[in-house]
């Protein structure tokens, strides 16, 4: 039976809990979220009208560092689905080594029925709800599914409206994901799909698998997988077919990635595309290639449809795209995972780099911040395949047996107050 999202976690990390023997008084309390605050709001529409709003954010753990993780406009986003999102973050933090922890939050609506001084207006009235709830040293926002720098960019500047004049300069690092000229790190905006196609190069070392003869297809073309698909056209491999929420597209003669994304730019989506068939999703997902990338939302390969899906490896750019199920059948048909908390997590390590230019007042050189963001995930990219072999396991649980080790070990240093 499939579960909720967040159930689907509590599998993930039961798995790994008793697999590693995880302290139970830890496993008791990094099963629960710490926070949740849930706000109604209300936003002044164009024409004039109120319309109340719903937005989230569930902090789940902080015993590494802030809670830190990013705010989704999705009319999907519910407690369930931010509790499960804030979880994942929390994970992929300790896998890499950054000293945060996991949050996430987002507003229940779909963004492409309203005005962009509409969506400026409900992303500051937001960030008024969410008051002190949020705050540089204390919880740290960023971009999510269908939110951009130009939105952190209202967020920042709302929330320095309300913190003393004194210390607004110094509070910059509230949000990161901003753009360049409001406090943003060079490399920010390409840096999910960045480490997605690290973690893809790592993983053709090891199997010795020549990129440049590869062949790979992409479900979403927002910000993670547009970039996804045009980093890895840098080492020759061939994109062959992309699936959104408007259609699917395929051409196996290859599909030029740079173009595909200007024509996305102007037409929202990859339907009717001109340089490539248009095809069914049950078609997309049949594609004969060597690498899928995930790049939308949850549960997309599950008891369903991971019998369908033919390639190599299943390099996960969302969160949550693989169910337990979908685990399980690709695990039996020796499909390799690199699983979303390992896959994705540059994302979160150049925030961590953004975070610490604005504290610095620093700007790294584009050069500096890929340089330093290969290191962190090469590093755990070793680790979670260091463990797969030492419990001699899947992917997933060895990427949170890593993650739980570290979250252990911080407890049990500390302690339980009182
Ligand atoms: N939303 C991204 C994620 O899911 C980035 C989070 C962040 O940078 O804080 O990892």
């Amino acid at each position: 039976m499939e579960t909720s999202l967040y159930e689907n976690v509590g599998r993930q990390f039961g798995k790994a809990a008793d697999m590693m023997g995880l302290d139970e008084n830890i496993k008791a309390i990094l099963s629960q979220t710490t926070n949740e605050f849930v706000v109604n709001f209300p936003v002044k529409m164009d024409d004039g009208r109120i319309e109340v709003f719903t937005g989230y954010r569930v902090q789940h753990n902080n015993a590494l560092g802030p809670y830190k993780g990013g705010l989704r406009f999705h009319p999907a986003v519910d407690l369930d689905e931010v509790r499960a999102l804030a979880t994942w973050m929390t994970w992929k933090s300790a896998i890499t080594g950054i000293p945060y922890g996991g949050a996430k939050g987002g507003i229940a609506f779909d963004p492409t029925q309203y005005s962009k001084t509409e969506i400026e207006r409900i992303s500051r009235r937001f960030t008024y709800a969410l008051g002190n709830n949020i705050g540089p040293e204390y919880d740290i926002p960023a971009p999510d599914v269908n939110t951009n720098p130009q939105i952190m960019a209202w967020i920042l500047d709302t929330y320095l409206s309300t913190v003393p004049a004194s210390i607004r300069q110094a509070s910059i690092h509230v949000v990161t994901g901003k753009p360049i000229e409001a406090g943003g790190s060079k490399g920010r905006d390409k840096a999910t799909g960045q480490g997605v196609v690290y973690m893809i190069e790592k993983w053709a070392t090891d199997k010795k698998f020549d990129l440049s003869k590869a062949t790979y297809i992409v479900q979403g073309f927002g910000n993670v997988g547009s970039w996804t698909a045009r980093l890895l056209k840098g080492y020759g491999a061939k994109l062959i077919a992309v699936e959104d929420v408007t259609g699917s597209i395929a051409n196996l003669e290859g599909i030029d990635p740079d173009n595909l994304a200007v024509f996305v730019s102007k037409e929202n989506g990859v339907k009717n595309y001109p340089k490539a068939d248009s095809i069914k999703s049950d078609q997309f997902l049949k594609i004969n290639a060597d690498i899928f990338i995930p790049a939308a939302l949850e549960n997309q390969i599950n008891a369903e449809t991971a019998p369908l899906i033919n390639v190599k490896l299943v390099a996960e750019g969302a969160n949550g795209p693989t169910s337990p199920e979908g685990d399980e059948i690709l695990f039996k048909r020796g499909i390799d995972i690199i699983p979303d908390i390992l896959c994705n997590s540059g994302g979160v390590v150049v925030s961590y780099f953004e975070w610490l230019q604005n504290k610095r007042s620093e700007f790294w050189d584009l050069d500096e911040v890929d340089h330093k963001l290969y290191r962190k995930l090469s590093d755990a990219y070793d680790k979670v395949r260091d463990v797969s072999r030492e419990f001699n396991t899947d992917w997933r649980t060895a990427a949170y047996i890593v993650a739980l080790r570290a979250l252990e070990n911080v407890y049990k240093r500390r302690g339980i107050f009182p």
